[in-house]
């Protein structure tokens, strides 16, 4: 591990503002991807700013009947508290679907969010990699890619993004919180906040430099049958090959997020109409313009089965 200074920001603002004055710094606060990546040196910061201490720990009442989530709710607390598992309860699922109970202990929301792929290329200095050394090319194009992307990808990349809590909170319509350097602050939709790889897939988001994510607030609860199904290759502490978010209403109507299948959760809000309809036609409008390769093909037809199976599942008696 490279040497690095450090310091514990007291505010928000001030976390920011050194965020983006002091070159290569990044923020802190579970550890849990960036310290496994600064081990392997995919990354170097030369400054951490340790958001610990802020006053970021608290799941609030919002005025117009929704969720105020702080950007330091351990992932362990959302996951059990009263009011997500009541109204919101596919994200609790997702969030106990996701990584293990020491890690779910340590992570935080705004980390979740920003946690980093998990393509074995990008945790292997040896191998060509855009998004961890812009300009040597993608070893998953050709290589290993049963766990990637299929849609929205690019000739740059087919990474995609490793979290289960942000597909249930793009379901869920969440919006994201953020100061800038400058003071100023943002309300960025959940849906717009994860970019796709494009030409430039070392950026994983559309903050800025130096913005921080302060909280991440939930509209009123809407109802529902909530279901988070997530399918991996083992069935516990793994990434999903896909997962889907789903909330079904008593007459058929629904949303749907995926995870697994590409750089950002999911979400073809225009194609829900088609859900009363059933998977098949569903999916084919959900994954329009799909460009899987021969290794992940299969995910377009295990995207329709599970979600077939979910659609014939809230059909029957609540569990
Ligand atoms: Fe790197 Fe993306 Fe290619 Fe993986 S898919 S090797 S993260 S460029």
């Amino acid at each position: 591990m490279k040497a690095f200074t450090y310091q514990r920001a007291t505010t928000p603002a001030e976390a920011a503002a050194a965020a983006a004055t002091t070159p290569g710094a990044k923020f802190i606060a579970g550890g849990t991807n960036l310290l496994d990546l600064m081990k392997l040196q995919i990354e170097t910061p030369a400054h951490l700013i340790d958001v610990n201490d802020l006053d970021l720990h608290k799941i609030e009442a919002t005025p117009t009947g929704g969720l105020r989530i702080g950007a330091l709710v351990r992932n362990t607390d959302l996951a059990a508290h009263e009011t997500i598992r009541r109204d919101y309860p596919v994200l609790t699922r997702a969030l106990l679907a996701g990584a293990s109970g020491q890690l779910r202990n340590m992570a935080t929301t705004a980390g979740n969010l920003l946690q980093r792929t998990r393509c074995p290329y990008f945790y292997d200095s040896d191998q060509p990699c855009n998004k961890r050394t812009p300009g040597t090319g993608c070893g998953a194009l050709h290589g290993y890619s049963r766990q990637h992307a299929i849609i929205g990808v690019s000739d740059s990349c087919i990474a995609t993004h490793p979290s289960d809590m942000a597909v249930a909170m793009r379901v869920l319509d969440a919006t994201v919180h953020t100061i800038k350097p400058d003071g100023g602050t943002r309300d960025i939709p959940l849906a717009d906040l994860h970019r796709l790889p494009g030409t430039e897939p070392h950026l994983d988001t559309i903050l800025a430099p130096g913005e921080f994510i302060t909280s991440v607030t939930l509209p009123p609860p809407i109802g529902g049958r909530h279901v988070y199904l997530k399918i991996r290759d083992r069935a516990s502490y793994a990434f999903a090959l896909i997962s889907i978010a789903a909330i079904i209403q008593p007459n058929g109507s629904g949303r749907v997020a995926i995870g697994g299948i590409a750089h950002k959760p999911w979400r073809v809000e225009s194609a829900e109409a088609d859900l009363p309809q059933g998977a098949k036609a569903f999916t084919a409008r959900l994954l329009a313009g799909a460009k899987p390769t021969p290794e992940n093909a299969f995910k377009i037809r295990l995207v329709e089965r599970a979600l077939a199976s979910i659609l014939e599942d809230v059909k029957g008696p609540r569990p």
